[in-house]
């Protein structure tokens, strides 16, 4: 029996905003890892920082292990699990996949370390093959595939989409030196990508309203 890392996105609003705007979404992100061997600690909160700096122009995403997780509005839950497998589905990046059913992406999405492993051995960054690189190098390269990755595959799950666009967050197609560029530029949503994340939020505000009482 596998042991999965279990990752939970809980979004909910921000308490205490003026009457009249619109409540800023907060995301809760558990983290669980498969293997623990798979991925150190260190690397995996460099990879979780910059997936939330990814969202922070739209989504407050917060992450955290399993069982250390302090809760206060839920309205939604993903899992995240961090593997060593190799991608099973049909996700042209290979780093990171969720299922969809029936059009409804699953609360689930899993990235894989030796995909990013595997990534990194085949490319060449600045003409010079990573493999060659310093041992610093290489790791930022990981911890940057699963970073850009983990916030891609969020992107499916609050969009609701399996739709891969030409730029921005949820293109399909990552270059080694899009990975290892740091500034997020171009991991930015793209107009349709912001017209989806709105109905959803503005779903998660119809939830919290009604399922939640005034305190
Ligand atoms: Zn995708």
């Amino acid at each position: 029996m596998q042991m999965l890392v279990t990752v939970a996105w809980l979004l909910h609003a921000t308490l205490g905003i003026p009457v009249g705007d619109v409540a800023r979404p907060k995301l809760l992100v558990v983290v669980h890892v498969e293997r623990q061997e798979s991925a150190d600690a260190q690397l995996l909160i460099e990879a979780t920082a910059m997936a939330r700096d990814i969202w922070r122009p739209y989504v407050d995403v917060g992450f955290g292990k399993a069982g250390a997780i302090q809760r206060t509005i839920e309205v939604d839950q993903l899992d995240l699990v961090v593997t060593d497998r190799l991608l099973q589905h049909d996700e042209p990046r290979g780093l990171g996949w969720i299922q969809f059913v029936n059009d409804q992406p699953a609360p689930t999405i899993t990235v894989s370390t030796r995909a990013a492993q595997q990534l990194m051995e085949a490319s060449s960054w600045s003409g010079t093959p990573l493999r060659l690189l310093p041992a610093s190098v290489r790791r930022q390269f990981i911890s940057r595939a699963l970073g850009r990755s983990i916030a891609h595959e969020v992107g499916h799950y609050l969009l609701r989409s399996k739709a891969h666009g030409r730029r921005g967050l949820m293109r399909d197609h990552l270059t080694a030196d899009d990975i290892m560029e740091p500034r997020h530029g171009k991991d930015r949503l793209e107009p349709d990508d912001l017209k989806r994340l709105d109905r959803r939020l503005y779903e998660y505000a119809a939830t919290m309203s009604g399922d939640r009482p005034l305190s």
